[in-house]
């Protein structure tokens, strides 16, 4: 039995990072136009997927503030039916 023995320190793991991506700009950072328009069907539309799901961050490349603007917009669009919550795939 191991008893009051210390442990071997580890060495610290080295970073590999295999995959380096550039950050991409936020869209909607780029302009000021005073945030995210929920009547702005067309430019929901780029943020939901073809069954009509909103977009995760790491697809639609958006900041954290734009990303909540926008899937509130899409949520009030879904309201009012601008765009639909659900499509079927036809195939
Ligand atoms: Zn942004």
């Amino acid at each position: 039995m191991r008893r009051f023995t210390k442990k071997p320190k580890r060495e610290p793991k080295k970073e590999l990072r295999r995959f380096v991506r550039k950050p991409r700009p936020c869209p909607f950072c780029q302009v000021d136009d005073g945030g995210v328009d929920y009547k702005d069907e067309r430019v929901l539309r780029r943020y939901i997927s073809e069954r009509g799901k909103i977009l995760p961050r790491r697809a639609t490349h958006l900041c954290a503030k734009h990303q909540r603007q926008v899937s509130k917009a899409i949520k009030r669009a879904q309201h009012i039916a601008l765009i639909p919550f659900s499509a079927e795939i036809y195939h």
